[in-house]
């Protein structure tokens, strides 16, 4: 026996060569899991609500379809040059919120004091680093403020003052609160004083993106005015990382949209990583159970999800959600309506 184990040893050589050659090749993750190249994925939304299509015209009907390709579009060009799922999350959410259509930046809802107050969030799925903001008034585009924050700031989360300080002294661009108020919103778009904020017919237009790159690495965005007729100082889920946003390489990317103060209740984003990860759920069912759940509590709204796998699902209770995607196969997709 102990004659022969030499030839052995020499025997299997060539094969420890060839497997100390492909663990060099293949990538490591932060989690220690190899992953292969990915074929990138881009997921956005622009906001679920009372939204049908016997009730909205066919003018406004394309213009949400244009915007959202548009969006897409620019996120996806980011992808397929071999940017970053954070660089294509944050490019599709600056497109939308320098759009008039979303409640996000520029078009986005007032507050009961005529105001505008913005919360966005930005979470990196590779490091589970990630940078959020709440009620913010001057800075142009938030989810770039998100991501700063992110990568220059050791803190996660900035408020208010804090976060228009942290802007300026970063070089952010700032604006007026004036910029971001619309004709539509000032003139109330059916808006009463003494509505309560976010009636449940109402639309709630935040626009988030999930992004999956070629590296394999997950990311997630949020960016919102929050709710009309909020109370000054109020925060919703958006911003909150494991409410309406939430992204991680071991289970998914998760943005959220609809009532925040249920979706901070269930921790909905957080819920669904949880039970892609833990609950041995496949990634639609982990969404549609959230969803389910968040109904039980009396909330309303939807959530885009992407897995590494380029798995989607875009599940939601209200009436309708503007939602799109582009994957593997390149195809690009817009939806609106519940029945599409
Ligand atoms: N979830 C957002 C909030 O409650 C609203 C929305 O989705 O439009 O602030």
């Amino acid at each position: 026996m102990l004659y022969d184990l030499p030839s052995r040893v020499h025997g299997l050589l060539p094969a420890c060569v060839l497997l100390l050659g492909w663990l060099c090749l293949v990538p490591v993750t932060a989690q220690g899991q190899a992953h292969t190249a990915s074929d990138p994925a881009l997921l956005i939304h622009g906001g679920a609500g009372s939204i049908s299509a016997d009730e909205m015209s066919d003018e406004r009907e394309t213009a949400y379809r244009e915007a959202l390709r548009t969006a897409l579009k620019e996120g996806n060009a980011v992808l397929q040059n071999g940017g970053s799922a954070l660089e294509a999350v944050q490019a599709a959410i600056t497109t939308m919120e320098s759009d008039t259509l979303f409640n996000a930046g520029r078009g986005a809802v007032l507050t009961s004091e005529n105001t505008v107050e913005l919360d966005a969030a930005i979470m990196d799925g590779k490091t589970r680093n990630a940078g959020a903001l709440t009620g913010v008034k001057t800075v142009k585009h938030p989810i770039r403020l998100a991501r700063t924050i992110m990568e220059e700031s050791y803190h996660v989360m900035f408020a208010q003052d804090g976060a228009e300080a942290f802007a300026r002294q970063q070089g952010l661009e700032l604006v007026e609160n004036d910029y971001f108020i619309t004709e539509a919103r000032r003139s109330g778009d059916g808006r009463e004083a003494a509505d309560p904020p976010s009636a449940p017919d109402e639309k709630f237009g935040t626009v988030g993106a999930v992004a999956l790159d070629v590296d394999g690495n997950l990311a997630a965005g949020t960016s919102t005015g929050g709710i009309s007729n909020k109370e000054f100082g109020r925060v919703g889920d958006s911003p909150i990382i494991g409410a309406g946003t939430y992204a991680s390489n071991r289970s998914c990317a998760v943005s959220a949209t609809g009532q925040g103060e249920f979706f901070i209740r269930g921790v909905a984003a957080h819920s669904i990583a949880s039970r892609v990860r833990f609950g041995d759920m496949s990634l639609s069912d982990a969404a549609q159970a959230t969803i389910d759940e968040i109904e039980e509590l009396g909330g309303v709204g939807g959530v885009i999800v992407l897995d590494r796998e380029g798995n989607m699902a875009t599940p939601f209770s209200t009436q309708g959600m503007f939602r799109a995607r582009v994957g593997a196969d390149g195809e690009m997709t817009v939806r609106i309506f519940g029945d599409e």
